[in-house]
């Protein structure tokens, strides 16, 4: 084995993602020396990013070598045929008979590389519900968070402020205490008419919060509305941890990121401390001290590594005294749907998720359900934009009829998506697989979600809701609709190493740091009780790592 990979850091920080890079930034700020492991690749957005390539639509995001890990899925719930109205179809490829069980389609989407899944994720920035600080309190069902919105405000600012956040001079549901950075994009054609619609059925939208460029800052231009914000953003006005957090601490030159440094296993001392990390780096493996660690994994590979570092002393795993490590998986709850209006024209343009309806977001926003949702203009976030896109899911046939059609109904989509709150379920964990490894002999994670009641109520309802909406914004047949009913799609994943208050029920302290080991911290989507009720997870992750790296900074 080797010797440490870089000089005496006062911080090790493992992942690169929205929790380990706002730690970085902060925690450099501060003036403290960090190594930062980071399993994947940096990315260059000329050669890396599609939108620069002729094929751009046809090509998949992330695709460096690296970019993605392996995970393996369990039980992701049977099928209930009495909701198979959910069925995810499109009109190209009509449903057939349901199945029995739900499949990973895309399973968790994420990204291995500097920036975490930052990279692809589309840049919503959006603040939790109050009341979802406080579910098990109010609601007696799911968990409580150990600090409150108010507590959470002040780094909420901050990251706001880092990343440049784009959004309205009203926000519902959410307290301020500041305007937004940076003044609202506009919205577009498919946004103007789901305004429309909303207003007339109770469900009013307004112009979401976007981690996106509305003016320059910082050297980064303002937003040229490709649309594309998941495949890259090539101007970098996206406000993804790399050209943010990342830039920004490596600037003080107190920051060494190492990429392609899979962190192995967590080493444990004597009395309970951290000592080391074991990382594999071009096929060598290193034995990283440290006085302090952060693990920012994310909410599948963080409470792998824990597991997989069981040791004598550990029997159980790093931090999992609790016995919590890997539980409380909470996926993304989602429903889209996609019609053709009449007479709209250029829905294909303009940038995605512009307009956001929280009506039904708060805990108590869904009659019959706890944890509420929330609706948003999906046409560009849904892919519909470009030629492509309709003619391999809402334009069937082919020769001159099927050209002629294309033609005629381009940029006339409309799609409404919805994303409601998950509750804990014992069911619903990351384990490690018994015999499959990874090329540097770590035990693959096995992810497990099933949908409860409460998740199939809350769907019900997203679904009746946004086809009404579609209907009300003229939208003809439904032609395209894509649910958790039948698939685990997840791209926000949370709560496999919750904080708490209790170091019987739960991972970590409010601020992150473990129950068992004193000089571990967590700063990543792992640490969430509750999933909000459809909120983007980044902006809390970016708040919650800058608390915590606050705190750190401090002396602890
Ligand atoms: C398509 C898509 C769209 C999304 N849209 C939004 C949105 O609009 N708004 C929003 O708020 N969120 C969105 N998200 C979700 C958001 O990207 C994630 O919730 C967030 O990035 C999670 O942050 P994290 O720090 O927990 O993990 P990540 O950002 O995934 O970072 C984890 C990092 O740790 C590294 N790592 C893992 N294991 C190891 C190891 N053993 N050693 C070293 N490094 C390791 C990984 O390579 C990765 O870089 C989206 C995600 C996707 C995929
Ligand atoms: S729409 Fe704006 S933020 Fe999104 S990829 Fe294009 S330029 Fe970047």
């Amino acid at each position: 084995m080797g010797r440490g990979v870089t000089d005496r850091p006062d911080v090790v920080i493992v992942g690169s993602g929205a929790g380990g890079a706002a730690a970085a930034f902060a925690l450099t700020e501060a003036g403290l020396r960090v190594l930062l492991l980071e399993a994947g690749p940096r990315f260059d957005p000329a050669r890396d990013y599609p939108m620069t390539q002729t094929d751009w639509e046809r090509r998949l995001f992330p695709a460096p070598p690296g970019s993605r890990g392996d995970i393996l899925y369990g039980d992701l719930g049977a099928l209930d045929p009495a909701d198979a109205g959910l069925q995810s179809y499109n009109a190209v490829r009509p449903r057939g008979a349901p199945g029995r069980v739900r499949l990973a389609t895309t399973g968790y989407s994420h990204v291995r590389g500097v920036g975490g899944s930052t990279l692809h994720y589309v840049g919503e920035a959006q603040r939790l519900h109050p009341g979802s600080f406080h579910l098990r309190r109010d609601h007696g069902a799911g968990g409580d968070w150990p600090l409150s919105y108010d507590d959470l405000a002040p780094y909420y600012d901050q990251a706001e402020r880092l990343i440049g956040v784009a959004g309205p001079a009203m926000q519902t549901g959410r307290p301020r205490t500041a305007p937004f950075p940076q003044t609202a994009h506009p919205l577009n054609p498919a946004a103007r008419r789901l305004v429309e619609a909303g207003a007339r059925l109770g469900l009013p939208f307004e112009a979401n919060s976007r981690a996106v460029l509305s003016e320059p800052m910082d050297g980064r231009p303002s937003c040229n509305y490709c649309g594309q914000c998941s495949r890259g953003c090539p101007l970098g006005d996206k406000g993804s941890a790399d050209v943010t957090f990342l830039r920004q601490a490596e600037a003080t030159g107190r920051l060494t990121v190492l990429t392609g440094a899979e962190v192995t296993r967590i080493e444990t001392a004597p009395g309970g401390r951290i000592a080391a990390v074991h990382v594999v780096r071009d096929g060598l493996t290193a034995r990283q001290e440290t006085p302090v660690l952060v693990l920012a994994a994310g909410a599948v590979q963080t409470p792998r590594l824990l597991l997989a570092s069981a040791a004598p002393d550990v029997p159980e795993g790093v931090a999992n005294g609790s016995g919590q490590v890997g539980r409380n998986f909470m996926e993304t709850l989602g429903w889209l749907g996609t019609a053709l209006v009449p007479g709209l024209t250029d829905s294909h343009k303009g940038l995605p998720a512009d307009a956001v309806s929280w009506a039904e977001n708060a805990p108590d926003g869904v009659p019959g359900a706890i944890g509420g949702c929330r609706y948003t203009s999906s046409v560009l976030e849904s892919g519909l934009s470009g030629p492509a896109s309709y003619a391999s899911r809402l334009v069937p046939g082919h020769g001159a009829a099927f050209q002629a059609r294309l033609r005629a109904v381009f940029g006339s989509a409309v799609t409404v998506g919805a994303i409601g709150a998950v509750l804990p379920d014992a069911r619903s964990r990351v384990t490690l697989h018994a015999e499959r490894r990874d090329a540097n002999g770590v035990p693959l994670p096995v992810v497990s979600s099933v949908l409860t009641d409460n998740s199939l109520t809350l769907l019900r309802h997203m679904a009746a809701r946004g086809r009404a909406l579609l209907q009300e914004a003229g939208g003809g047949e439904l032609l395209e609709q894509v649910s958790s009913w039948d698939r685990f799609a997840a791209t926000h994943v949370f709560g496999t190493a919750r904080m708490g208050v209790d170091s019987a029920s739960s991972v970590t302290d409010a601020h992150g740091r473990s129950h068992d080991h004193g000089n571990l911290w967590i700063a990543d989507a792992s640490l969430f009780p509750t999933s909000g009720g459809g909120e983007g997870p980044s902006l809390t992750i970016h708040a919650l790592a800058l608390r915590a790296a606050e705190r750190i900074a401090a002396g602890g």
